[in-house]
């Protein structure tokens, strides 16, 4: 009935089954337990008719011209660069910290000496990791690194991860490194905005194709077996010869047999505030205070005009699948031990000879939309494509 099997309908998924279906003219199944398209990535209107994102603010980004061109064949694009601001010694100053957070936050004579030792020691427009610049040699240097990892590092990532930032992969607050500038965007890609119409929409018209095929509210045990001794896989009761992408979780592929993967989780407080602006950029980091990291409010992200606005707060928590509103691994913990562990289950894995691993949960990798859009791409190039 179906040539081609997908677990999951994130990016992941999506980019395989459109592909699948629009170049190799295969019929394609995809499983999907929630009950919408999207993944992390779903959007909708709220009761008040306010665009929202469902499991956290998404901006797409990305330097890749071939993922640009791709996914804009889908979506009409809403001009948007994102500007965080973090509220740092009651002031709000740009994060990922700039120079013109180190003039807002320091004494003038002060933070033109800084700002002349960075640009000497690592030129203008350049962009240094915190666990970087906490290196360098100067005294100063060293002030302002200090002062930043005390000011925007440690306690952001402490409620984030539950960690310390070296107790983490580096390149996870390499993510946002001190950018030795006075551009306050949070992403210099060339590419970036949001869909016009949401990114539902966009998942609509991708997998808008009579041999697309979706399941949704159908937990993929339900219709799939894996038989782990003969590698062989069951859909319906019968024998799947094709190819099967999987985009959920590897260690529940192999019911947790060498332990769980950590994960982080989240929750989401949404408020609908009957003002027309909340804040003034479309996120405002707290490292500092409260028990959340940030508020984003959406209205600055989706250029919608509405005369209230919705605000999101984002608590992280620890990631439990046993406890409802716990049991969404948003996500995957970067550090060498848990990347050990992951290879134990990919070794498995890779016994099936039909079984292909992508996204974030599978390939438990952190990354972002253009990045797993980017994968999809390639092993639908080098893996499926005869
Ligand atoms: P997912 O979107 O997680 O999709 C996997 C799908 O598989 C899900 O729909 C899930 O329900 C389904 N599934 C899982 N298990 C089963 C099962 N047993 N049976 C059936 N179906 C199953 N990226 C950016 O580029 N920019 C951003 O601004 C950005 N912001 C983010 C903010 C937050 C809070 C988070 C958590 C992530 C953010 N991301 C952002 C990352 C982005 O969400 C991911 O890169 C992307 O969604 C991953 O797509 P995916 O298809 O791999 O996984
Ligand atoms: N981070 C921080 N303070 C900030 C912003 C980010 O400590 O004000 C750290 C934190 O560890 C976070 C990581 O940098 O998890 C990556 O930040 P990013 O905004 O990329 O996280 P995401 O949007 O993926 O949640």
């Amino acid at each position: 009935m179906f040539d081609y099997l997908i677990i999951g309908a994130g990016f992941s998924g999506a980019v395989m089954a459109e592909r699948i279906a629009n170049v190799m003219g295969k019929k394609v199944l995809i499983v999907e337990k929630r009950n919408h398209i999207g993944g992390n990535a779903y959007d909708k209107h709220n009761e008040e008719g306010i665009l929202v994102h469902q499991y956290g603010p998404h901006i797409f980004h990305t330097k890749l011209k071939n993922v640009w061109d791709y996914i804009s064949q889908f979506t009409e694009w809403q001009h948007y660069h994102h500007r965080v601001l973090g509220s740092i010694d009651g002031k709000q100053v740009p994060i990922p910290f700039n120079l013109t957070a180190l003039k807002k936050l320091f004494p003038e004579q002060l933070a033109n000496e800084i700002e002349h030792k960075l640009v000497q020691e690592f030129g203008c427009n350049t962009k240094v990791p915190i666990l970087k610049l906490r290196e360098a040699n100067d005294e100063q240097l060293r002030l302002l690194a200090n002062y930043i990892y005390d000011k925007v590092f440690v306690n952001y990532t402490t409620k984030q991860w539950g960690m310390l930032p070296e107790e983490l992969d580096p390149l996870v607050t390499g993510r946002v490194p001190v950018h030795i500038s006075r551009d306050d965007r949070y992403f210099q890609d060339p590419y970036q905005g949001l869909p016009k119409h949401g990114y539902t929409s966009l998942f609509e018209n991708m997998l808008r194709h009579p041999s697309i095929n979706l399941m949704l509210n159908t937990d993929y045990h339900e219709v799939v077996q894996f038989d782990h001794q003969t590698n062989q896989i069951y859909l319906f009761n019968q024998p799947f010869k094709g190819k099967v992408i999987y985009t959920g979780k590897i260690d529940e592929l192999f019911g947790y047999k060498f332990g769980e993967l950590p994960y982080r989780s989240l929750r989401f407080e949404f408020d609908t505030l009957p003002i027309a602006q909340y804040q003034e950029t479309g996120t405002v980091n707290y490292p500092n205070e409260y028990d959340f990291t940030r508020i984003t409010e959406f209205k600055h992200m989706t250029g919608k005009y509405h005369r209230w606005t919705t605000i999101v707060r984002e608590y992280p928590q620890v990631y439990n699948k046993d406890v409802k509103g716990q049991d969404i691994p948003y996500y995957p913990i970067s550090k060498p031990e848990n990347r050990e562990l992951y290879k134990k289950y990919y070794v498995e894995a890779k016994a099936y000879n039909q079984l292909v691993l992508l996204g974030r949960l599978a390939e438990y990798t952190y990354y972002d939309m253009d990045a797993c859009i980017a994968k999809a791409l390639k092993v639908f190039e080098q893996q499926l494509l005869e």
